[in-house]
This record gives structure tokens, C-alpha cells and sequence, in this order.
């Protein structure tokens, strides 16, 4: 088949278009032809190299897949059936899987990431339990554009902050996966969204997707702002992802009694917090990786019937695979980069 695939870790140029070994089928397995798969932050990081991450090499890599069953080790999957996949592995087996909380245990694994061969290919294998049926309305492009940001916004606001009508939310950088999945979530749940970017389009399309106000992160105080847009009182919930350049001020954009909610740290992972501000404001600190299968499914029941809709910045053919990652390493992006295969 082809894909593509990384020899070494590096920048951009190490991504290889080529040919690569079939995957094969252990029982369990699905194999699925992959119509379109969807960038994340994890596929750079893993490029880049992680310190204390190995990475078996050549790797593929790619979380979110969406396109058609066409083999399988396992029973009743029916060939041919259009499907989106669910990027956490689980085993199923485990005390959290048991017990629906298969994202919290030890050995989280992600499909496309470490042992885990991804979507950048024309074929990927995954565990049958991770298919998602599409409907025949839903296209491609946007089947693929929704599991792992869409599941990860709904763990943090649904599970974690427990978001509630009527409340104030701020979304940290509207353009970012999570972010626009963020903004919609909240806004199904009736709650009011505060988004914040870093250029006027941008603020413009947090507008017309659903945020009440938008503060320009670059030109303004995001803490300032919120106190002047809540009449002093702050938000009830934080979604935090940006990390050290905006910790502070999330923090302090709390009301008494809210929450902040973080699932990454793209500018550092270093923070610090004001213990009195902390229990005297009755604060609630939340850390939130990825989600759910559960979630995945209830979230899915909004995209299918769209209430929520994941929104496409751009898409670029596997072969340019390349190009794709530099538009993500730039933050040019607004919504989802899909590659199609
Ligand atoms: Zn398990």
C-alpha cells in the first residue's frame, strides 16, 4: 500500500510518501480503507521525537480515521460498511474499560501513536470495537474531522466541568481542533461562549460559529477582558490547552466556584497556582485526556443528526502529507487539515 511514513524523527521533510507493507490482521481486527484522516498536535509531537516517548521506526501516523471496512478477523462486520474510528485502543478487559472509563487506564494506547500504526495510508488496521457506522450523508472528510477533538471537548465540558445553561465558558484559541469542537459543545448545552484568537478572521468565524464575544489574545488581556465582559465576575469554565502562555490568566478568569479544564500545554507545561485564590474561591483544577467510547457515541448522535458539525480548515492528498503538517505547525489553521486518501 502506500503511505506515509517517518525514518527518522525531525522536521517536515522526514515525512516519506512510499510504498509500505500491508497491514496484518490479528483476531479482533478490522481492516479498514482509509478514505480521509485527520491531523492532530500528537502526529508533530511524535515526528519531532518525545524524550521519554520511544517510537518504533518507520512510523505511520494518523488518530483519526474515517472510510470503509474491507476485511476482517472478526464476526458480523458487515464489508463495505462506511465507518468512522475511535482513536483510543482499550483492552476492554481492564477495571477502567469495565467500567466505561476506558481513557483513564495506565497504558492509554492511540491509534497512530507508538505501537500503533496510523491513517496517513491507504489501509489501516484497528480493533473492531473502535467502528463507528457513519451514516451515507455524512461524507468522508468530515467522519474524520470529528472523533478525537470532538471526544476530547466532550470530556472536558460534559464529564470533567459538568457545563450547565446558562453559565459563561471561555475557549482558549477558537481556530484549534479542540477549540471548535469546544465552542459548539458548550453552546448545545446552553451555556454563553467567550473564544478567544489571535486574528480578526479568526475572531470572525468564533462569531459565526457561536461565540457571544471573542477577545483577540494577541492584541488583549484575556483576564481584563473577561472581568469587563462578566461584569467582574468571571467565567464559569475555562477550556485550557495553549499551557504556560495563557495559564495565568485562565486561572484567573475563574468565577468562585469555577472550573478550568486543561487537556495540553502547547507553549510549556509549566504553571503555577495561588493556593489561597485556589480554596477560597472554591476553584476546580480538571486534567482531561482524550475520552470515552461512551462519550464518542453520545457525541456522535449531535454530529449525525447536525447539531454539531466539525469545521474543515483545508484538505490536502496523502502525498502532501508534508505540506498539510507545516500548515498545522504554523497555527494558519481554522478547523480541522484532513488529508484524503
Ligand atoms: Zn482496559
Amino acid at each position: 500500500m502506500k503511505a506515509v511514513r517517518f525514518h527518522s524523527h525531525g522536521g517536515v521533510d522526514v515525512l516519506r510518501y512510499e510504498d509500505a507493507p500491508d497491514p496484518d490482521l490479528a483476531p479482533g481486527e478490522v481492516l479498514v480503507r482509509v478514505r480521509a484522516c485527520a491531523l492532530n498536535h500528537l502526529d508533530l509531537w511524535e515526528r519531532r521525537g518525545l524524550p521519554h516517548v520511544p517510537i518504533p521506526l518507520p512510523h505511520i501516523s494518523g488518530s483519526d480515521v474515517a472510510g470503509e471496512v474491507v476485511a476482517a478477523a472478526a464476526s458480523q462486520v458487515p464489508l463495505g460498511r462506511r465507518v468512522m474510528v475511535q482513536a483510543g485502543v482499550s483492552c476492554g478487559r481492564c477495571a477502567a474499560c469495565l467500567a466505561g472509563r476506558d481513557n483513564e487506564r495506565p497504558q492509554y494506547e492511540v491509534l497512530g501513536y507508538r505501537n500503533h500504526q496510523g491513517g496517513y495510508a491507504e489501509f489501516v488496521k484497528v480493533p473492531v470495537q473502535n467502528l463507528v457506522a457513519i451514516p451515507d450523508e455524512v461524507d468522508f472528510v468530515q467522519a474524520a474531522a470529528f472523533p478525537l477533538t470532538f471526544v476530547t471537548a466532550w470530556h472536558m465540558l460534559v464529564t470533567k466541568a459538568r457545563v450547565a445553561s446558562g453559565e459563561d465558558v471561555l475557549v482558549l484559541a477558537a481556530g484549534s481542533g479542540v477549540g471548535q469542537a469546544a465552542i459548539q459543545i458548550a453552546r448545545l448545552h446552553g451555556a454563553r461562549v467567550i473564544a478567544t484568537a489571535g486574528s480578526e478572521e479568526k475572531l470572525e468565524r468564533a462569531r459565526a460559529m457561536g461565540a457571544s464575544e471573542v477577545i483577540h489574545h494577541h492584541k488583549q488581556d484575556i483576564a481584563e477582558e473577561i472581568k469587563r465582559l462578566t461584569n467582574k465576575r468571571g467565567v464559569d469554565v475555562v477550556i485550557e490547552h495553549v499551557g504556560e502562555a495563557t495559564w495565568a490568566k485562565s486561572v484567573r478568569s475563574l468565577a468562585r466556584g469555577g472550573r478550568l479544564v486543561t487537556c495540553g500545554a502547547t507553549t510549556g507545561a509549566k504553571g503555577s497556582l495561588d493556593l489561597a485564590a485556589l480554596f477560597s474561591k472554591q476553584l476546580s483544577v480538571l486534567g482531561s485526556y482524550m475520552g470515552r467510547k461512551s462519550e464518542l457515541l453520545q457525541a456522535a448522535r449531535y454530529f449525525f443528526s447536525g447539531q454539531l458539525k466539525p469545521v474543515i480548515d483545508r484538505t490536502f492528498p496523502l502525498a502532501d502529507a508534508a505540506r498539510a503538517q507545516q500548515r498545522l505547525e504554523e497555527s494558519g489553521q481554522f478547523g480541522k487539515i484532513v488529508l484524503e486518501v
